[in-house]
């Protein structure tokens, strides 16, 4: 009896021991970071992000899949901010198998997004550019390449965040303007209340129709020694441009900055793995870097701009980083439900009136919004009557990073960070797919360039409230 006792306590012992290991490893939080090089292998390539094609023929500074793993002991996560100017989904589903398959993190488990830089391969078709399917498989292998060397680089860190703001960098485009000021839609209508890109100080400019979002959300990883591994960051902010392609925009400068800032970058002691600096895209739908109200800036040589911005958001970014108070281990959770979405068909009528526009055009390259339109309107002709539309929540602590795979006006962002039960919120758009504009219900009406129908802006005029609505229960899911 007393030996089946002794037994039993040692089994006990035995268990007890078992099970405080398996709590010690659950406590020890891991990050992992990579900069998988993306940049095409050959030249020339199809550029997108305008009405008309380009074509690259040299490299600017090259591209990366920015990949960031983390690992609660319980459960990892990866997020793949890529310069691209937006990837469909099909092609994020493909990498994210891949990366599964290296690396066991569910597909659930992977946010993959474009900066929305718009000197960067084609790789899905708007307007009058088309991928090259050999680049389409570099991408997919090496985002999912990425994900697997960030995973492989893991190791104990901690993790903290902060948020500054910077409004300097940052306009909405989107103007009211004098009605009889404003240009015609490519469809011939002319009930445009507001229009894009209006040009500086413009005749009959009333006001912007829009907010900004001027957070930079910084969250940090350091090594147990205080090194720095990875920021990842976010602002709302289209893109700069001004520069040749290709180029990863103000987002590889950023990267580059923000390494220099934190000591970590060019000429800093060599440190292994490398420091990854990244820098995603909020909810920039209808913000970009132009302040229309006032005189346009001196003429500036090519990346100039890029650099001046990239700089002015580090500086704002890293002010945030220096008060960040880092936790040793913090729970992960990541919930992702997909909805459908109704589709802006074309009718029967405009699909006739779009076919002899094109018809009487002359080939091969459109020109002017009427045309080209006309030809999204045909492409169009054939779409769902509803597409599905993949969104997602991240928590990491008290922070919690929500995704959309649309253009997403900044009030969007605005109004999921007040409702947000986290006390930091910051958002990812252009993720997991690509959806389109997603301008608000009203914005729709007031009309302008993203509310346009192409392939560039096609779902539904109630869709941004379906989209806040599951992103804010997917909130609740992940706060549990
Ligand atoms: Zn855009």
């Amino acid at each position: 009896m007393k030996s089946l006792r002794c037994l039993c306590l040692l089994l006990f012992t035995l268990i007890s021991m078992t099970e405080l290991s398996a709590a010690d490893t659950a406590k020890t939080f891991r990050a992992g970071a990579f900069a998988q090089d993306i940049t095409p292998k050959k030249l020339p390539i199809s550029v997108n992000g305008n009405m008309r094609d380009t074509l690259a023929t040299k490299v600017h500074d090259p591209l990366h899949a920015r990949c960031l793993v983390l690992d609660d002991g319980r459960m990892k996560l990866a997020i793949a901010v890529c310069d691209s100017c937006m990837i469909p989904r099909e092609i994020m589903d493909a990498a994210k198998q891949r990366a599964t398959k290296a690396t066991g993190i569910p597909e659930n488990h992977i946010l993959i997004s474009a900066t929305h830089t718009h000197e960067a391969p084609t790789v899905g078709g708007v307007f009058q550019s088309d991928p090259d399917p050999d680049y389409v498989q570099q991408l997919t292998e090496q985002i999912a390449e990425g994900i697997t060397k960030a995973h492989a680089l893991r190791q104990p860190a901690k993790i903290g965040w902060g948020v500054g703001k910077n409004s300097e960098q940052v306009f909405n485009r989107r103007w009211f303007r004098e009605a009889d000021k404003i240009p015609a839609d490519p469809f011939d209508g002319k009930t445009d209340q507001v229009q894009m890109n209006p040009g500086y100080q413009s005749p009959g400019l009333i006001k912007p129709a829009g907010p900004i979002d001027p957070d930079v959300t910084v969250i940090a990883v350091q090594s147990l020694g205080g090194k720095p591994l990875a920021i990842l960051a976010n602002y709302s902010l289209h893109y700069v441009g001004g520069v040749e392609p290709l180029s990863a925009d103000y987002f590889g400068a950023f990267a580059e900055r923000i390494a220099q800032l934190v000591g970590a970058g060019a000429g800093a002691e060599k440190v292994d793995p490398a420091f990854v600096g990244i820098m995603s895209n909020g909810t920039s739908g209808d913000c970009n870097n132009i302040n229309f109200g006032k005189e346009p800036p001196p003429k500036s040589q090519p990346y100039e701009r890029i650099k001046l911005v990239a700089d002015s958001v580090a500086q704002t970014a890293f002010a945030a980083y220096t008060s960040i108070k880092y936790h040793d281990w913090v729970p992960l959770a990541m919930a992702e439900r997909e909805i459908e979405l109704g589709v802006r068909r074309p009718s029967e009528a405009e699909i006739v009136r779009a076919k002899e526009i094109v018809a009487q055009a002359k080939q091969p390259i459109l020109q002017g919004l009427k045309e080209v339109y006309a030809r999204e309107t045909i492409l169009m002709a054939n779409y769902p009557p509803t597409v599905k539309a993949r969104l997602q929540a991240i928590r990491i602590g008290e922070l919690a990073i929500l995704s959309s795979p649309c253009e997403t006006f900044a009030e969007i962002g605005l109004d999921l960070k007040r409702r947000s039960p986290f006390p930091t919120t910051c958002t990812i758009e252009l993720a997991n797919g690509y959806n389109g504009y997603l301008p608000t219900p009203e914005q729709h009406k007031l009309g302008g360039y993203e509310t346009w129908r192409a392939r560039s802006s096609y779902v539904e005029v109630d869709s941004s409230p379906k989209i806040v609505k599951t992103l804010l229960e997917l909130l609740t899911e992940v706060r549990k």
